[in-house]
Formats: structure tokens, C-alpha cells, sequence
């Protein structure tokens, strides 16, 4: 079956640096973000020229803080996809802060159908300390709002901040799922260059111990298993039909577009990065220009990419496809691998998946396959 197409857009502005954060975002005034969507819509345009057309349905706003383009300008990139892209839009997402202030019925008359809020944590000691910007209360007030225009709602939850624990995880697990049909739990990684690390490394905060970030992962499922979600991604959990269709392309290895500036993508069997600088963006380095860098997949790589890739899903490997892809014998050519993985992955008819209790153990099993 013919898959189909996603567009991921990276939006590279936000009001500050949280600490733990080292995407790439920077803060912007009305110019840029003027000069840097007008660049975008280039992108776009030129993307769809440079390769062949394909069904596209969902468009992912990411960043950075998205929900900084006005809905006039989300609009407006929006209709630019339309008019270059054979775009039938099932699933166009916006990530925001959980700010009240933020204009929802603006963006669902832009398109907009769902919106994933960057919330972390419901307690205002651990949002301190993480460096966010906004209070629970305030979270919760923009989840009320956005409630009564989105039926599509999405909250990232944070593990393993400072001052976190397992009871008060799963106490901002319960305030999510009271507000949203969708949840993506994280993990913190402690990246070297943010401000939380060397925060940590001079002694000033202490992070939870790997044990007590697990207990809240394990607090937090609970929770929601007993409200209707279920996890269907290590990481992500929802009520039946609202898992994420854009987030699905990447474990499947559909194709993708990156739009933007330190966007990456996946097209014709090739791996595409925009360069992380804003200037050298602005200045035509991307996608549609042909002149960002390309990575090739080989066979055997997009082999090992799809198994790993699986791992990380509830439903795991369809063994079938993966054999007409890759024209092999799966159980074969991964028998050594398989035996190794037995205590942590099975087959189960024509998937190969982590045991249900076992998925937080994927990447393991992953390095098997390298
Ligand atoms: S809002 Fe998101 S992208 Fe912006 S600094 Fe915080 S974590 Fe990073």
C-alpha cells in the first residue's frame, strides 16, 4: 500500500530558553518571523518542484513556539501548501505554550485541527526550575480554552525534571488526561550546552535518579490506562483514534517534508538537513534550493531503520511488508539477533514487537540490529 506524505514546518522562535532545551530556537521580533515565513512559503513552493508529487495529509507547525505565527500567517503557509502540494488536509497540527491569551478560534478558522501543548508538568516548582514560562494554573486555563474550539488536544508531559517525583508526575498525567485525547510522556535528556546541565553538573539542582524517572513513567501509564488511553509509542499515549498520524510517518518510515531552518526530512529514499542558522536559511540554503545536505540510505540501513523504528511502537514490525521491502526471509536473515532478543521482543504471528512490560527496554534491543 502506497504510503502517504507528511510536512513537517519548524517555526524557530520562542520568548526565552527553557533550561533543559538545545533544539534549535532562537527569539525573534515581528520582522523575522516576517522574513522567515516568506522564506518558508519559498521553500514550499520550490520543494514541490524539485520531486515528485505525492498525497500529503498532515502538517505538523513544530518548534520553537509555533503558536507565535499569528493565525493570519499559519493561514496563510497553510494555503501555501495547498496551492504546491497534492495536500488533503487529515491532520494539521500546531504546537503551542499553554498560553490563555492565545487566539484558538483564530486558528481553527486558519485550518488548524489539532494542537499539542508544551505544558511538562503541572507542578510551578518543577516549571520554575525547568525554566518555563508559564504557571499550572495558567496551563490549565489554555487547556479550558482550547477544550471548548479542539477536539484534537495534545499535552507533553516531562520525566524526570528536578523536584520531580513519581506521585506528582502522575498527578500532572491525571490534569493532562482531564483535558486531552492525546499524551506524549518524555524523558528529560540532559543535554551538555543547556542551562540545566551545568546546573547539574556545579552541584546547584539534583535530577531524579533513572529509577525514580521510570516509577513516574510507570505512575503516569497507570493513570492513564485506567482513563481510556492507551500507549501505542513508547512515548505516546491516546484515547482510541486521536494517536498522532503525523508522528506515525516517522516510525514508519513514510515520507516526509522539513520545511524551515534545522528541519530535516525524508524523501526518495534520502535523508535531507536545512542548516541550523536562520541567516544561511534565509540566504536559500534548503530542500527546494537542492543545496541542503543529503544522506543516503542504503538497503541495509533502511533495513535496521525500519526494524528499530518498530521497536519503539505497541504493534511492532509487520513482518510481511518488511520481507516484500527488503526481499528477504526476516527470521532468517535476523536469527541471531532474534535469539539474543528473546527475553525482551517476540513474534507474535506476523509482528516482531517488545513484550508489553518490556517496551522502555526498546533501545537494547535496537542496538542488536546495528
Ligand atoms: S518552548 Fe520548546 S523550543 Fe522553546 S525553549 Fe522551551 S523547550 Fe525549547
Amino acid at each position: 500500500m502506497k504510503k502517504t506524505r507528511g510536512i513537517y514546518l519548524h517555526i524557530p522562535f520562542c520568548t526565552g530558553k527553557c533550561f533543559y532545551c538545545d533544539f534549535f530556537s532562537v527569539s525573534g521580533n515581528p520582522n523575522d518571523i516576517f522574513s522567515y515565513t516568506a522564506a518558508l512559503k519559498r521553500e514550499i513552493a520550490a520543494a514541490a518542484c524539485f520531486t515528485e508529487k505525492a498525497t500529503t495529509d498532515t502538517l505538523y507547525f513544530g518548534g520553537g513556539t509555533p503558536s507565535l505565527l499569528s493565525p493570519v500567517e499559519i493561514a496563510d503557509i497553510i494555503e501555501t501548501v495547498r496551492k504546491h502540494h497534492d495536500f488533503s488536509a487529515a491532520e494539521i497540527t500546531v504546537e503551542a505554550n499553554p498560553e490563555p491569551q492565545l487566539d484558538f478560534k483564530g486558528l481553527k478558522a486558519a485550518g488548524v485541527n489539532r494542537i499539542s501543548f508544551g505544558v511538562q508538568s503541572f507542578s510551578d516548582e518543577v516549571l520554575k526550575t525547568a525554566g518555563r514560562r508559564h504557571t499550572a494554573h495558567e496551563a490549565e486555563i489554555a487547556l479550558e480554552k482550547a477544550a471548548k474550539v479542539f477536539d484534537n488536544i495534545s499535552v507533553d508531559i516531562m520525566l524526570g525534571l528536578p523536584g520531580d517525583a513519581p506521585e506528582a508526575a502522575a498527578a500532572s498525567a491525571v490534569r493532562a488526561a482531564g483535558f486531552s485525547k492525546h499524551i506524549s510522556m518524555y524523558m528529560l535528556k540532559l543535554e551538555p550546552g543547556t542551562a540545566m546541565y551545568e546546573r547539574v553538573k556545579t552541584g546547584k539542582i539534583n535530577l531524579p535518579d533513572e529509577d525514580a524517572a521510570v516509577d513516574s513513567y510507570d505512575a503516569c501509564m497507570e493513570e492513564l490506562l485506567k482513563r481510556g488511553f492507551h500507549r501505542y509509542e513508547i512515548s505516546n499515549f491516546s484515547l482510541p483514534g486521536f494517536e498522532s498520524r503525523h508522528n506515525q510517518k516517522y516510525w514508519d518510515r513514510s515520507e516526509y517534508f522539513g520545511f524551515g531552518a534545522a528541519a530535516h526530512g525524508f524523501i526518495a529514499g534520502k535523508r535531507y538537513f536545512n542548516p541550523s542558522s536562520i541567516a544561511r536559511y534565509l540566504a536559500g540554503e534548503n530542500y527546494g534550493a537542492g543545496r541542503a545536505e543529503e544522506e543516503v540510505i542504503s538497503s541495509e540501513e533502511a533495513a535496521k531503520e525500519a526494524i528499530i523504528l518498530a521497536l519503539r511502537t505497541e504493534k511492532g514490525l509487520y513482518i510481511p511488508e518488511f520481507e516484500e521491502e527488503f526481499d528477504c526471509n526476516f527470521r532468517l536473515r535476523y536469527a541471531e539477533e532474534l535469539k539474543s532478543a528473546a527475553s525482551f521482543a517476540e513474534q507474535d504471528g506476523d509482528y516482531f514487537r517488545m513484550k508489553h512490560d518490556k517496551l522502555l527496554f526498546e533501545s537494547a534491543v535496537a542496538r542488536l540490529f546495528i
